[in-house]
């Protein structure tokens, strides 16, 4: 699926709300979420204000999206993004379900202003033996039971 010329708009939006949040001393990230048409949220980077290496332009579009419409899924909406999304915010736009996920700069712009985007999406690549942070299984004895006890609970919300 390719990008159309109604999707224009809403990116400039986005790149809009990336450079004022420069000016607002956050980073050079915007977001915004669209279904129907029409606004559902925006989302600047938020990291260094609140001090959440999580908050992401698109996590926290993705965040207030859900607040809106009080549901964890977003499916049917389009996930518009200053920069393309970092490993981080293209699990959230799976996670959240959104239908298409539509981005102006590249991973490449991001590294010339010192993002590690395109560093993380080559880490992702390699095996994670190699990793500088090392992510290690210990299966302890009881670590299946979290998932037996969702297996058994009928009352579960599926997501
Ligand atoms: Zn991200």
């Amino acid at each position: 699926m390719s990008a159309a010329a109604s999707d224009a708009p809403w990116l400039d939006l986005a790149v809009r709300l990336a450079t004022e949040n420069v000016a607002a001393g956050g980073g050079p990230f915007g977001a915004v979420i669209v279904r129907d048409g029409a606004l559902l949220a925006t989302g600047q980077n938020r990291v260094t204000r609140d001090n959440d290496p999580t908050a992401h332009a698109e996590v926290t579009a993705i965040r207030a999206a859900c607040a809106i419409v009080g549901d964890f899924s977003l499916a049917g909406a389009t996930l518009y993004t200053s920069c393309e999304p970092c490993p981080l915010c293209a699990s959230a736009a799976l996670w959240a379900r959104v239908e298409r996920v539509v981005f102006a700069a590249d991973r490449h712009d991001a590294a010339r202003a010192g993002f590690d985007d395109r560093e993380f999406y080559e880490l992702f690549a390699r095996d994670r033996a190699t990793w500088p942070t090392p992510v290690v299984e210990l299966r302890v004895e009881a670590a299946a039971e979290p998932f037996d006890a969702w297996l058994a609970d009928t009352a579960r919300t599926d997501y």
